[in-house]
């Protein structure tokens, strides 16, 4: 074993940008390909390199970060919180947790939360909860319970959750896997309508499909989901890990349908980026599937994690994020749109979004442009090769917004 040293572990601040990157690549294992900064530090909607230079956060972590980076309130819970107590494991209880699920429930308009770290973790308790819930409540046959979820789906990275996506690189030399999913074409009702039989226990969606590209589904998909899957006994979950607390202009993506889904999975956003928080919110006859022994988490419903969640979510009522991304939203995605005509560059295909998430969609690879706007002090990624997803924090500035559409227009005018 090699000693750790003071020159592995420092922050070597005479290191340049090729030296950071080349560390990384050299130690750390390929499952990104990140643009080249190397970022130092942030604030708001602002984050800074190691030269120093500044850009505009339009990613936010995924979204993850959409009350910006290193949210004043939220770090002074974080500081006070880690001062005190950080982890108790659900061995004991900690005076966090109860709060915590009551005011994510109130959030959500539910009984019940059941608290997690990752989105992915939480996408995989969804499922154990639907399956249970399948089985006891529906009198599903022990072993058939099945779950419909769609082409182009993404709920995370493990190997239960990869064996039900359509993207083959998210699934290649990862099998064998898990049976028991099947999949509809996104936003296709009557595809849905065909799949239902009686050992389907749920129907998981992502309101809107933000790593396949942005992909909004027709208007009225969402009502109709829920419509169908009452009709058929069988539970609704909206994977709303990215689109939920405010990214689309409204609490939930499903709020735009005025849809209330049986299983609420957030993550990301819920701890102001601070922290892994996730949940998975519901009915009482839902979560009540897990009796103790049935499913945890070391890490799950601890301290510092909720208590940190609980102030994002209060900055999130305070600040009126989901107002601001609304208003800024319809603004910014009327000022990307008028990049589309006559005049503007002809690769750019479409221009769609909902709230604070606006994608450019291109005829080709993404990556070039992002890199364009890279170099003005933009920072976006592409997703799906030919999307450019737009998502800066919700605490953007009118101004900020306004910039970044003037750079927008020098890339795409170049
Ligand atoms: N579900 C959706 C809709 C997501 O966008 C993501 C991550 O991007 C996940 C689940 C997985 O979350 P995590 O990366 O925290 O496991």
């Amino acid at each position: 074993m090699t000693p750790i040293t003071q020159s592995m572990t420092s922050s070597a601040t005479l290191d340049t940008t090729d030296a950071f990157i080349a560390r990384e690549e050299a130690w750390g294992a390929h499952n990104y390909r990140p643009l080249d900064l190397v970022i130092e530090s942030a604030e708001g909607a602002w984050v800074t390199d190691v030269d120093g230079k500044r850009y505009l956060d339009c990613l936010s972590a995924y979204s993850a970060v959409n009350h910006g980076h290193c949210h004043p309130r939220i770090l002074e819970t974080m500081i006070e919180q880690a001062s005190r107590v950080t982890l108790t494991s659900r061995a004991f209880r900690n005076d966090q947790l109860g709060a915590f699920c009551e005011e994510v429930a109130g959030v959500c308009g539910m009984e019940m939360v059941l608290p997690m770290n990752t989105g992915a973790e939480a996408v995989e308790t969804a499922i154990k909860a639907a399956r249970r819930w399948g089985y006891r409540t529906k009198g599903i046959p022990d072993g058939q319970a099945t779950i419909i979820a769609f082409t182009n789906n993404f709920h995370g990275r493990t190997t239960t959750i990869v064996g039900f996506s359509s993207e083959p690189s998210y699934r290649d030399g990862f099998g064998p896997f898990a049976p028991g999913f099947v999949l509809a074409p996104f936003g296709d009702i009557d595809a849905v309508r065909a799949l239902m039989h009686r050992h389907v226990c749920a129907v998981l969606v992502e309101p809107i499909q933000c790593e396949a590209g942005v992909l909004i589904p027709p208007p009225g998909f969402l009502r109709a989901l829920a419509d169908l899957c009452r009709e058929h006994d069988v539970l609704l979950i909206a994977d709303e890990i990215q689109t939920g607390l405010g990214r689309t202009g409204a609490m939930f993506a499903c709020d735009h349908e005025g849809v209330k889904p049986d299983v609420f999975v957030l993550g990301k956003a819920l701890s102001g980026g601070f922290y892994p928080v996730s949940a998975v919110v519901s009915r009482r006859d839902v979560l009540g599937v897990f009796e103790p022994g049935s499913h945890g988490s070391t890490f799950g419903g601890n301290p510092l994690g909720c208590a940190v969640a609980r102030t994002a979510l209060r900055v999130l009522q305070d600040e009126h994020l989901v107002e601001r991304s609304a208003r800024l939203g319809a603004w910014f995605l009327a000022q990307v749109q008028s990049l589309v005509g006559p005049s503007s560059h002809p690769d750019i295909v479409d221009v769609r979004g909902r709230g604070l998430l606006v994608a450019i969609e291109l005829r080709g690879p993404a990556r070039p442009w992002c890199e364009a706007l890279k170099a003005r002090g933009v920072l976006c990624k592409e997703t799906h090769d030919h999307v450019i997803r737009l998502s800066p924090p919700l605490v953007v500035s009118e101004d900020d917004l306004t910039w970044a559409v003037q750079q927008l227009r020098a890339v795409f005018s170049a």
